[in-house]
């Protein structure tokens, strides 16, 4: 007999996705029930059940006992009602913050809850190894003191200013590091100090997936958050899906054009957004640069110069000329996107005076109204949680949960327990 089977999926590859739909249902709702479950992703009640079965064997999801809130109130006594949750520490991300501004080296808990993070100081960006390699061994160290069972981590997330090909594990070009095409030499030089999978991508698409997942837009499907800090990128989520364009090149928010100015961008332009609406562009009107062409090798002199600058109730002015230099960009994206939300992230993204003059020069410039099309929010994700988020997103609650592996760890700390 022959199966008719377009999509060319196999039994094998059908389970992995439906496991991964299960999870990612339990950790949006908790407490919800097989049936609820069964219902909600497509399935028959006893495929649920099976998945749940194998997902309580391998110690991801738990039983909860919740009472019906509802009927405490009306002073009836509530059925106990049995429902289904993420084991907290069930299963763990970890994540590498690569950044000029705060590097950090985070764990989360399997909801996606900070549960441990170090930031390690005086780091070297000159070299791509040599910075992976660092970044790597302060992360091993974290885990270390940390004593969390390495059997339990799903993976490490790498979020960072650069383009990458996530899929191939590699950095295609990084304008902010100076660095291009590593060839998968950062995420090699981490596996060779942590055994375990690695996903590496840019900073404002890291930030998307955990606003989607986690943040300020769960159940938003289309929307774009901007990342705004020495420059400005863009992540574009549509259908519920990152948009990385041909090469993972979208979201070059830095590259629109914008007014001239008397400094050079990375690409050797001079009206580029990055020198208007960023952090570089405000240092440059507050006379703190010596030089008008970006400089790699100042990344931490600028990040540090933007944070005190942003500190300064004196320069409140100053931020938001630049803040509504973003504002017709914004006004590009939305009509071109048409997205529910625009979110903006980042150390400057979300400043008050940055936020406050964007959202008030699209008012009055582009008469811009939130009821009619987009809703401009802050991001509620920081950039040092995306990277282990990111880890989280990619290898627990997706296709890519490596099943065996913790049902086998799952089995092995039962018999140690009762040997
Ligand atoms: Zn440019």
């Amino acid at each position: 007999m022959v199966i008719n089977n377009p999509s060319g999926a196999t039994p094998a590859s059908l389970r992995k996705t439906h496991r991964g739909m299960i999870l990612s249902r339990i950790q949006a709702e908790p407490g919800i029930s097989r049936a609820e479950l069964a219902r909600l992703c497509g399935f028959s009640e006893m495929a649920a059940t099976r998945i749940v079965r194998e997902l309580l064997a391998a110690e991801i999801i738990e039983e909860a006992t919740t009472t019906n809130r509802k009927s405490v109130r009306k002073k009836h006594v509530g059925r106990p009602k049995t429902g289904l949750r993420i084991l907290k520490d069930g299963l763990f991300a970890v994540g590498i913050t690569v950044s000029a501004y705060h590097s950090e080296v985070s764990i989360c808990d399997a909801d996606g809850q900070l549960f441990a993070s170090c930031r390690p100081e005086n780091v070297a960006f000159g070299d791509v190894s040599e910075a992976a390699r660092f970044y790597a061994n302060a992360l091993q160290d974290l885990i270390d003191i940390s004593n969390i069972d390495v059997d339990r981590i799903v993976g490490v997330g790498v979020a960072l200013s650069a383009r990458t090909l996530p899929e191939r594990g590699e950095i295609v070009t990084s304008e902010y590091f100076g660095w291009s095409n590593d060839g998968g030499r950062f995420c090699q030089e981490i596996q060779k100090i942590i055994n375990l999978p690695v996903e590496i991508e840019n900073i404002a698409n890291a930030l998307a997936i955990a606003e989607m997942r986690f943040g300020a837009a769960r159940d938003v499907s289309e929307f774009t958050l901007i990342h705004a800090a020495t420059f400005v990128g863009a992540g574009v989520v549509s259908e519920g899906r990152l948009v990385r364009g041909a090469s993972g090149v979208s979201g070059s928010l830095g590259h629109f054009r914008a007014q001239k100015q008397p400094l050079t961008c990375v690409c050797g332009r001079h009206d580029c957004l990055n020198l208007s609406a960023t952090g570089f562009g405000l240092l440059s009107r507050l006379g703190k640069l010596d030089h008008p062409t970006f400089d790699n090798s100042k990344i931490s002199y600028y990040a540090t110069s933007l944070l005190t600058a942003l500190e300064d109730p004196e320069l409140i002015g100053a931020v938001a000329e630049v803040g509504e230099n973003l504002a017709p960009a914004l006004d590009n994206v939305a009509k071109l996107l048409g997205p529910e939300m625009i979110i903006l992230s980042g150390y400057l993204g979300t400043n008050a005076s940055y936020f406050d003059a964007v959202m008030s020069t699209l008012a009055r410039d582009f008469d811009h109204d939130p009821k009619l099309s987009f809703n401009l929010v802050k991001g509620t994700i920081s950039s040092v949680e995306a990277a282990a988020l990111l880890a989280l997103h990619t290898y627990c609650y997706s296709d890519r949960l490596d099943y065996d592996r913790f049902a086998r760890a799952a089995t092995n700390t039962g018999e140690s327990m009762h040997g």
